[in-house]
C-alpha cells in the first residue's frame, strides 16, 4: 500500500479536506467523450486548489482541527 504526503502543488499546504468521493468525470477530447474511474477529490484548505486522485491513493485525513 502506498502512502502519500499530501502537499499543494500551488502553495505547499499539507491540509486538505476531502470535497468529494467517488467522483466521476466527463469530458470531452477530439470528438471523444470519457468518464473517469471514480475519484477521491481532495480541496486544500488554504488555497482551494482541487486535487484528484484514484483509488489506489491512501490518506491520512484524521486530523481535523476544531477550530470552534
Ligand atoms: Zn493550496
Amino acid at each position: 500500500m502506498e502512502q502519500k504526503s499530501l502537499a499543494c502543488p500551488v502553495c505547499q499546504s499539507n491540509k486538505a479536506e476531502i470535497a468529494g468521493e467517488d467522483v466521476k468525470l466527463s469530458g470531452q477530447f477530439q470528438d471523444k467523450e470519457f468518464l473517469t474511474t471514480p475519484l477521491t477529490v481532495l480541496r486544500c484548505t488554504r488555497c482551494g486548489y482541487y486535487m484528484f486522485f484514484d483509488k489506489l491513493a491512501q490518506f491520512t485525513t484524521k486530523e481535523e482541527s476544531d477550530e470552534s
